[in-house]
């Protein structure tokens, strides 16, 4: 599982390309504005797949509320010499009822959803954490203060040298 160069603002289009009827047909409004290319270290696919997850988990967790939005936001971080630097933040907002239980969310199996639906295996948010730190990130899920969950995803500049 090695980490490569990756466009993350490619790989977020992508991702949305591939919820866009799940997130159209729940009816839920989206805040994103694709901006300039943001390199990162990770893997493409498993990048797309992690985001796929968060969008899916947001309009799952919406599915009771009326007011149902989704906000992207990615902050390129600041690369500083060879290394260091602010790593590059990908966070997901949405408008849900929030994490019931934001200390289990990551444990495999464990889910809220009803058992047997397509969604509801819970092993997403623990794939995703694997797969995050395998390239040197993290992710972290939280409550908003305003309402609704937060996910955010912290990459690794993409490495200059190749
Ligand atoms: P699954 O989607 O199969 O349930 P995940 O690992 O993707 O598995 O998510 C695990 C659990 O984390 C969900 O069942 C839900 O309880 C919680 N969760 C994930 N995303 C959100 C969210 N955006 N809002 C509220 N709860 C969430
Ligand atoms: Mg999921």
């Amino acid at each position: 599982e090695t980490a490569t160069n990756v466009e993350l603002t490619g790989v977020i289009e992508a991702a949305l390309e591939m919820t866009q009827g799940k997130i159209s047909r729940a009816g839920v409004t989206l805040d994103w504005t694709p901006g300039a290319q943001v390199w990162v270290r990770g893997g493409e696919v498993r990048l797309q797949q992690v985001v796929m997850n968060l969008l899916s988990n947001a309009v799952d967790a919406m599915m009771d509320v009326e007011d149902k939005h989704i906000t992207i936001r990615l902050v390129p971080g600041a690369v500083e010499g060879e290394t260091g630097g602010d790593p590059t933040r990908l966070t997901v907002a949405d408008s849900g009822p929030g994490i019931a239980e934001p200390e289990k969310i990551f444990d495999p199996f464990y889910t809220t959803k009803e058992v047997g639906a397509a969604q509801g295996m819970g092993l997403g948010l623990s794939i995703s954490y694997g797969l995050v730190q395998s390239f040197g990130g993290r992710i972290r899920g939280e409550n908003r203060p305003e309402g609704g969950a937060v996910f955010t995803i912290e990459l690794q500049p993409a490495d200059v040298s190749g």
